[in-house]
């Protein structure tokens, strides 16, 4: 069946239930943004022209907001805990919903069993039948779960499912025997899946999806009012929670207070936090509505470190704030910080929100060292006096988020069995030129035919599609994140394994005096100085995040749209 968009939320706000303070946040923010929803529906539906759109039938499984996972975030919904999961899984839920899926929602094991066709009980009891569902999005705890419901039938139904995973996971820690045999194990598990299959809130970890969230747009009279009703010594500070406040922080607060007023929107029962110094007007937690009213007229919000890569920022960019936040040196990471430690990432973390430092930017968002009091006070300074306009990226709105969740519904496929690509010219092993191995090389595809390489590409099932590939080399001890951002590409897993052979060693003039086909995260790759050149053996290791001192990596890079970096310019 084709999808319809859909524009009235009313069953979905029915499906999403009551009874806990976390579902009325989710249905809040439905509500507050279902006109925005609306709007952009209209647009994407215009933009895609009448084309085909199958009709899926998807679950989804909140896993984290299951009694049976302890739900520690519904308690936390009026007291400062962590919002940003409960944003997203609204957005994701409406994004679904307005895409005009057919939309199944379970937050209990028992309705999971329900949906999922698995006789209620103990022990798992595998499901018999084929799986009533296209696709499955569900979290870390939703996988445990169904592990435990459905037995092994899991394992067979493993392609239809979408894991949300808030900063994501990458292929060496997803790869239970390699995890195992090298170190990547942690307690969120090694579930063998595609890496794309999980997906991120902020588009940090090319080996994953990203899914994001939306934030609230403003039209061209309200940009206006906004900017003529700025407060220019007006700061709200990034912390509702008071812990956050903790520790080192009376420094630069002071600084901050030397030029401006400082707001906070800090949880509190009966007294005001002692964290929270008396010079902070403190507001209490606001209802998100009340919080896009302070952000609209303040100048400045400022980040303590903590928390990290939340939404918050990108709604204060979007109400014209200018963001301040500490740059991390050295970078926070699962080795050297308790928040990360044990998470499946080796991710790191260069500042206490990098999707705003590297994606937006000044003069919206600046990243400084909060040690260096000079450099602090020269900052605030600078953006007391910068005018700044309202900014959201493209793939923040509504209509940005519904393409790329469109793009993904329509176009991931991880059921059908990828065949490793082989090249039709694999003649000459080793290298025909010089001892110097250019890099980073630019190869332009699929313009290849003449070379005898990707052009018998069954192309159709290829997505992203082959013409988005851009191949480059890694230097030794860069990872292909860095090797495809350097020359403003994206680096693209999916397109490893059409570099995945001798054929491109070979494009690249790389010396060989071997090649190895081995199981190795950092592959393909090659050693300058051995002359030892290795190709990858297992797919599920494919990964962009890898590196090694001592090996220049192939990388496989391609395009991306501006302002929407998950989709290429042909991938629509
Ligand atoms: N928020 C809110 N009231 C407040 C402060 C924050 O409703 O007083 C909302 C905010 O709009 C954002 C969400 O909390 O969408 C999550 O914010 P944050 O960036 O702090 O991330 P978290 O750590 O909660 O995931």
């Amino acid at each position: 069946r084709q999808a319809a968009f859909r524009t009235d939320l009313s069953v979905l706000l029915d499906q999403v239930g009551a009874g806990k303070e976390s579902l009325s946040f989710m249905k809040r923010r439905i509500r507050r943004l279902a006109q925005q929803w609306a709007a952009a529906a209209n647009r994407l539906d215009a933009k895609l022209e009448q084309r085909w759109r199958d009709q899926k039938k998807i679950l989804v499984h909140v896993g984290f907001l299951t009694e049976e996972s302890g739900d520690v975030f519904s308690p936390k919904v009026l007291k400062g805990g962590p919002l940003g999961e409960m944003v997203q899984w609204a957005d994701i839920l409406t994004a679904l919903h307005v895409l005009g899926h057919n939309l199944k929602i379970s937050m209990s094991v028992k309705e999971l069993q329900g949906f999922l066709g698995v006789p209620p009980g103990r022990g798992s009891c595998p499901l018999t039948g084929p799986l009533p569902f296209d696709l499955i999005y569900t979290d870390y705890h939703g996988m445990q779960q169904m592990k435990q419901h459905m037995g092994l039938s899991l394992k067979k139904h493993k392609c239809h499912i979408r894991v949300i995973d808030t900063f994501g996971t990458e292929p060496a820690y997803n790869h239970e025997e390699y995890a195992t045999l090298h170190g990547y194990r942690t307690n969120w598990g090694y579930w063998n899946l595609n890496a794309r299959q999980y997906m991120t809130m902020f588009p940090h970890t090319p080996d994953n999806s990203f899914m994001g969230f939306v934030s609230e747009e403003l039209n061209e009279t309200e940009k206006k009012s906004i900017q003529q009703n700025k407060v220019n010594n007006m700061a709200v500070v990034y912390g509702k929670e008071a812990s956050m406040w903790k520790q080192g922080k009376d420094g630069f607060l002071q600084i901050l207070h030397n030029y401006m007023e400082v707001h906070g929107t800090v949880y509190y029962e009966t007294q005001r936090p002692p964290e929270v110094p008396a010079f902070v007007k403190n507001h209490g937690l606001l209802p998100q509505h009340e919080l896009q009213q302070l952000l609209r007229k303040a100048k400045l919000f400022i980040g303590f470190g903590f928390p990290y890569e939340g939404p918050a920022p990108l709604e204060a960019i979007a109400n014209g704030c200018i963001f301040l936040q500490p740059k991390f040196t050295p970078p926070h990471s699962s080795l050297n910080h308790e928040f990360f430690r044990g998470k499946p990432t080796s991710r790191e973390v260069s500042s206490q929100h990098p999707y705003a430092e590297q994606y937006i930017g000044r003069p919206h968002v600046m990243t400084v060292d909060y040690n260096n009091s000079l450099e602090f006070d020269s900052a605030i300074r600078e953006i007391m006096r910068t005018q700044v306009e309202p900014y959201l990226p493209y793939e923040y709105t509504c209509e940005g988020m519904l393409e790329r969740v469109h793009a993904y519904i329509q176009h991931q496929d991880f059921c059908s069995l990828e065949p490793p690509f082989v090249p039709t010219n694999l003649s000459r092993p080793g290298s025909a030129g010089g001892s110097r191995v250019p890099g980073p090389l630019f190869v332009p595809l699929p313009n290849s035919t003449a070379l005898g390489w990707a052009s018998n590409v069954t192309a159709p099932a290829a997505w992203p599609p082959l013409s988005s590939l851009r191949l480059l080399v890694s230097q030794e001890g860069q990872s292909c994140v860095e090797t495809c951002r350097s020359e403003g590409f994206i680096c693209e897993p999916a397109h490893f394994r059409f570099i995945n052979n001798k054929e491109a060693l070979r494009r690249l003039e790389v010396q060989c005096d071997v090649v190895d086909s081995e199981v190795n995260h950092i592959l393909p790759a090659f050693s300058v100085l051995r002359r030892e050149c290795g190709l990858q053996r297992e797919p599920l290791l494919f990964s962009c995040a890898g590196y090694s001192p001592k090996y220049r990596r192939l990388c496989p890079c391609r395009d991306f749209r501006r302002g929407q970096v998950a989709l290429c310019r042909d991938c629509l």
